[in-house]
């Protein structure tokens, strides 16, 4: 990554990817990457990495480059995952972390500076919008949080000092779309890289990079890992001076994947694209249910032609499928979400998405619960809006799951209506 006059952040793209048996990853489809890339390939090989624990590697002599010696700065377990990870999006190598915040913390303070600008699509992720407004301002780093639903809101809030934007798409949890092209045009004008959180979706998907964008940030423990087994986070880039920059901070800050979970995040990434498919097809299935149902007025999935932005949905989203997140307002607000949620049995209510199992959440006082009201209001995050993270259950018996519950729910209108406490 070249640093520019006046401090601005360039990007160049001089992708070098992996190798699946001598063959260019990239000549291959996704299925195939996700269970090849990084894999051990010499005689007499383990067919699966090992996981290399240790905290330190032998040097023979002083002064010896090694490609490792430090497991805070690199380790063989943690580079198999990012090589299979940077593979799935014709990159190099990705730069893996303990968590999603922490790649997010690395990517900020490897683009931004006292002074800075950044910004930030008002719809994202509660725990971004909590280390841009209570961490990065407190460094000085500026920030303006805009809909980004349209490009030209971000044009609008570009400033002299804007070093970076950083977008989510799907939106969690309105699943308001952002035209991932359209803003990069909108930043490659204006010489400022572009950042997209493409943990809902992942490379299986949608492709950020391919559609403009420089940078890709993911919470591995999601889809990635996908099992509610492993923490973890990752930043894929084209650009390998920029990669550098961000493998510096990540050594300086301590925040890289440990080995146990590079390992599990790798099992994970192995069956990704046929584990995406299948939340995908199962959530539509899901989605058309719910948008039937009398108890729910409104069900956001972009899979959805009642979804505002269905074209841009089947324009930017890879084979059709649209994701495993739904999120739905139920008719009785507040009181019947709540008999709703704890009316479940099948599904469970935990902080969490991209998993095989059918999670539940309340984003209101869950994931959003430190956004102020109004902010989270703004953002469309009503408190009676519920967000379900479709699993890998038979989903009829999802259904019939959310069936009951919504019954239950129903039964706190009437309860309401005839004044029963
Ligand atoms: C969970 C999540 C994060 C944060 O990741 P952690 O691994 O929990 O730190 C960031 N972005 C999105 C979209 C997420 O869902």
């Amino acid at each position: 990554m070249g640093i520019g006059t006046n401090g601005t952040n360039t990007f160049n793209s001089n992708s070098n990817g992996a190798k699946i048996g001598g063959v260019a990853a990239s000549s291959y489809s996704a299925s195939t990457v996700a269970l090849h890339a990084g894999r051990p390939e010499g005689q007499g090989q383990a067919v699966v990495g090992g996981i290399v624990q240790s905290t330190s590697f032998i040097q023979r002599e002083v002064g010896e480059k090694v490609e490792y010696a430090y497991s805070r700065c690199s380790n063989p377990t943690v580079t198999e995952l990012e090589v299979a990870l940077g593979a799935l999006e014709n990159a190099p190598a990705a730069v893996a972390f303990s968590t999603g915040l922490a790649a997010e913390t690395a990517l900020f303070l490897t683009l931004l500076k006292a002074g800075d600008h950044v910004v930030v699509g008002e719809t994202i992720y509660g725990g971004t919008i909590r280390l841009v407004q209570q961490i990065l301002s407190r460094l000085g780093i500026e920030h303006t949080f805009v809909d980004t639903t349209e490009a030209v809101n971000v044009a609008k809030a570009i400033r002299p000092t804007t070093r970076l934007v950083f977008i989510e798409t799907p939106a969690n949890p309105t699943l308001e779309l952002t035209d991932i092209a359209a803003v990069a045009r909108v930043c490659k004008a204006a010489g400022v890289p572009l950042a997209v959180d493409n943990t809902f979706l992942t490379a299986v998907i949608q492709k950020p990079l391919d559609l403009g964008a420089d940078i890709c940030v993911y919470s591995t423990t999601k889809h990635i890992e996908g099992h509610s087994a492993a923490l973890g986070g990752a930043v894929v880039s084209r650009d390998e001076g920029f990669l550098e920059r961000l493998r510096f901070v990540r050594k300086s800050t301590g925040a890289i994947q440990t080995p146990l979970n590079a390992w599990l995040t790798t099992r994970g990434v192995r069956t990704l694209p046929l584990r995406v498919k299948q939340h995908a097809q199962s959530a539509l299935h899901v989605a058309r249910w719910l948008q039937a149902h009398e108890g729910i007025t409104k069900v956001n999935y972009p899979g959805l032609k009642s979804h505002p932005q269905h074209e841009l949905a089947n324009r930017q989203h890879i084979g059709c499928l649209h994701g495993g997140v739904i999120s739905f307002e139920l008719s009785g607000g507040v009181p019947a979400a709540k008999r709703f949620l704890k009316s479940l049995s099948l599904i469970t209510l935990a902080e969490h998405v991209g998993s095989i199992e059918s999670i539940v959440t309340h984003p209101a006082t869950m994931t959003h619960g430190d956004v102020p009201r109004e902010q989270r209001e703004a953002a469309g995050i009503s408190d009676g809006l519920v967000r379900l993270s479709v699993g890998l259950e038979d989903p009829a018996e999802i259904v019939a799951d959310l069936e009951l519950a919504l019954k239950a729910a129903a039964l706190v209108e009437e309860e309401e209506l005839v004044g029963v406490k």
